[in-house]
């Protein structure tokens, strides 16, 4: 078992040796942002658009991180290549750092920044053989006014809420509204909905995370000809729809079959939905940040 080396705070750790303080407000308050990044073929597939996200959701909560966008895209390649990865997940973290016990920011001196890169645990190929159940759940998406969805915040309880309701409801994924009802995204993924050849997203202002994989999947289905609108639905559309689909960075694209009880569609992954996860499985293959030249991935394989 080869070390597995951690960014820290301007070093490279072995696991073992990367941690932070209990006095970092990351951990005592969930006051930091946070990515997940996934790396193909020796590719960092969209990292600019990840930096930027993170960048904006830092700039959100007035949080300097302390590095140019370039000066991190480095940062990040030099992980993925310290530990020898080819196909990764990358979890970037930038925490207000350690302070005191009250919440007043000012008392934290320097942000934590932690990069993990490590291999793959894919999803099991069944899963987007047979699809997904997902529950509605009572909880609702946090509003945009309250905390925006659209800062990646450590601060994940509505998620984890919404992930845990929708496992006591038997499912495997949580299917979250607004509160006015209409629909937002799953725990940690974008959804989407097919009826007629037609694909609906939600509007991210409803209460959903722009994600980079929804607009990565939006720009595809477009160019593939497909309707695609973002626009309102509830969950009466997701029961009637003939196809609903998951999207995210660990997820890629993968199939509902079952929301509360109702069979979506023919019970199996739709003719749209698997299109979409071909293209997009051979889009990611050839774009991307290159970790490695041509000669050290004949090393590395
Ligand atoms: N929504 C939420 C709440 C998420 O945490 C994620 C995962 N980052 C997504 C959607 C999907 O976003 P992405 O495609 O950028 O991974």
């Amino acid at each position: 078992m080869t070390d597995q080396w951690i960014y820290l705070d301007n070093r490279f750790v072995k696991k073992e040796d990367a941690v932070v303080s209990v006095f970092d407000h990351g951990f005592l308050y969930g006051d930091g942002v946070f990515e997940g990044i996934r790396v193909y073929s020796g590719n960092i597939f969209r990292l600019d658009e990840h930096l930027d996200r993170l960048y904006a959701s830092a700039h959100s909560i007035m949080l300097n991180i302390p590095y140019t966008k370039e000066e991190f895209t480095q940062i990040i390649i030099d992980t993925v290549k310290k530990n020898k990865l080819y196909s990764a997940y990358i979890r970037v973290v930038v925490s207000r750092g350690a302070g005191n016990l009250g919440l007043d920011p000012r008392n934290c001196p320097a942000p934590s920044v932690i990069v993990i890169a490590e291999a793959l645990s894919i999803y099991a190929e069944s899963l987007y053989e047979n699809g997904l159940k997902m529950a509605s759940v009572a909880t609702r998406r946090n509003r945009a006014d309250i905390l925006s969805p659209q800062v990646k915040s450590l601060n994940y309880l509505n998620n984890i809420i919404v992930k845990l309701e929708s496992i006591q409801a038997g499912a495997d994924e949580a299917l979250m509204m607004n509160s006015e009802g209409y629909v937002t995204e799953g725990s940690a993924d974008n959804i989407f909905v097919v009826k007629n050849g037609k694909i609906k997203t939600p509007p991210v202002y409803l209460g959903a995370l722009e994600g980079i994989t929804r607009n990565v999947i939006i720009d595809l289905a477009k160019e593939n000809g497909y309707v695609l609108e973002e626009t309102p639905f509830t969950r009466h559309d997701v029961y009637i729809a003939d196809e609903v689909f998951l999207t995210g960075t660990a997820a890629e694209v993968i199939a509902v079959v079952n929301v509360d009880q109702r069979v979506i569609g023919s019970g199996k992954p739709g003719p749209v939905t698997n299109s979409l996860l071909k293209v997009f499985r051979q889009v990611v293959e050839t774009d991307g940040v290159k970790c490695y030249t041509e000669s050290e991935i004949a090393k590395l394989v």
